[in-house]
């Protein structure tokens, strides 16, 4: 099934990122002559002439206020109110790095299910209701299934995703409560992705992360829209994002472009860093051998919902950091899990372990001179640490179980201040 739709104003087609074929907007993906990756394109000067910072502020307090940038014509799309998160300046975590101009862009409490990817599903349904499916999926490491669920309820669209069978157990039951079917395959991310491009061809329906995709990953262009906005009306010096895909990184980017293309925010570099674990980093490898093709590799690593062997937008990732001045480094299991007892301690967020691989990974690049002190950085943490609790059990420490008397109490206290005491001791030696 082909669907396909006239443009508005500022929507224009589908255009391959390596030949520039163009394509109606469509359900579709690949170019048909050279395999590329489609990619919405849009009438800039449409834009520049309908869009102000004021109509941008006088929106609703959500993605849909940037709704002239994204791949959409409902003039009613579905919105649950995802998007807005907050942009906080992370002193204490700064201080603790060595960095003096320090944010946190936090999706751990974007809606409905706390993790960035409710933005690109708001954006993927939304255009698949456009399209006319009744039936959407998706192949999820985790987050995806628990947002293409929840935003498929509240839109009333019927609902199968596949996830790998080992997912987290907070992941599961995130997903399973709105009802959908969830398929759990006996495999890793990859080779469920497979399978639901066959799905997706034999059944006809839409997955927000294949078929949909072109539409589905301009949602994360708001996580770079916000933090324009949110910080005045200007862009960061430095970014520090998660990679799993890729597709986050590069649209972040994007983002800012278009808003300086839309006159919206003064032109300036933005230095680009991405953020992996060791146990799943095709793009860091590839970065660090100074390769610029992606030799997939078998995940194996706590940090699950960023683990994808053979990325898709890996390349792009690639040219991006390295045409900004940026990095991609990776960070073992341990450091993930300091990353986020390190978030949690500073900053009082807690985080899962992508945001604990963020972290592990700012703190490589802060250490190495990487980061500039005084540069305005900004740090985006995409998940919530709620759902990945397994990840840090054991390594968290207990809480001290007392009677109900002051005596028990105050004996337990006393212990504990000698243990930190202790503690500090060894720090120190
Ligand atoms: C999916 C995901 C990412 C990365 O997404 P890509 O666009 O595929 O790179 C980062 N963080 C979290 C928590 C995710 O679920
Ligand atoms: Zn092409």
């Amino acid at each position: 099934m082909v669907a396909t739709s006239t443009p508005t104003a500022t929507l224009s087609h589908l255009q391959c990122k390596e030949c520039g074929a163009q394509y109606p907007l469509a359900a579709m993906h690949v170019c048909e002559l050279c395999f590329g990756p489609l990619e919405v394109k849009y009438d800039l000067a449409a834009i520049r002439a309908q869009v102000t910072r004021e109509t941008i502020e006088r929106g609703p307090h959500s993605i849909w206020r940037y709704r002239a940038f994204l791949p959409v014509e409902s003039e009613q799309p579905i919105d649950l109110g995802t998007g807005m998160t907050p942009l906080i300046r992370a002193e204490r975590l700064g201080r603790r790095l060595g960095l003096r101009n320090l944010w946190i862009k936090n999706d751990a409490v974007n809606m409905p299910t706390l993790s960035f990817k409710d933005r690109v599903v708001s954006v993927a349904l939304t255009r698949a209701k456009e399209l006319g499916f009744t039936t959407v999926g998706c192949a999820s490491t985790g987050n995806l299934a628990n947002s293409t669920a929840a935003i498929a309820a509240h839109a009333g669209l019927e609902c199968c995703v596949f996830i790998p069978a080992d997912l987290e157990a907070g992941k599961i039951l995130g997903t399973l409560v709105y009802r959908p079917t969830v398929m759990a395959v006996k495999g890793n991310y990859d080779q469920v992705n497979r399978l639901c491009s066959e799905v997706a061809n034999s059944q006809g329906w839409g997955f927000v992360n294949i078929n949909l995709r072109p539409y589905y990953s301009e949602g994360s262009k708001t996580l770079g829209f916000e933090v324009a906005e949110q910080l005045g009306w200007q862009l960061p010096d430095c970014i520090v994002a998660p990679l799993a895909s890729g597709s986050l990184f590069t649209k972040i980017h994007k983002g800012f472009r278009e808003f300086v293309q839309a006159g919206l925010v003064a032109d300036k570099p933005v230095q680009c860093h991405g953020a992996q674990a060791q146990g799943c980093a095709p793009i860091a490898q590839a970065f660090a051998e100074g390769r610029d093709f992606i030799a997939p590799v078998k995940p194996h690593t706590i940090a699950k919902s960023i683990a994808i062997g053979n990325p898709a937008d890996g390349v792009y990732a690639l040219d991006l950091a390295r045409k900004t001045g940026g990095q991609i480094a990776a960070v073992s299991d341990p450091e993930i899990i300091a990353g986020i007892q390190i978030l949690a301690e500073t900053e009082g967020i807690f985080t899962e372990t992508a945001g604990g691989t963020t972290v592990a990974v700012l703190e490589k690049l802060a250490k190495n001179g990487h980061i500039d002190p005084d540069a305005l950085t900004v740090v985006y943490i995409t998940g919530n640490g709620l759902k990945t609790q397994e990840a840090v059990q054991g390594a968290i420490g207990e809480p001290l179980t007392i009677e109900p008397q002051l005596g028990s109490f105050a004996r337990a206290w006393e212990r504990s201040q000698t243990l930190e005491r202790l503690e500090w001791q060894e720090v120190l030696v």
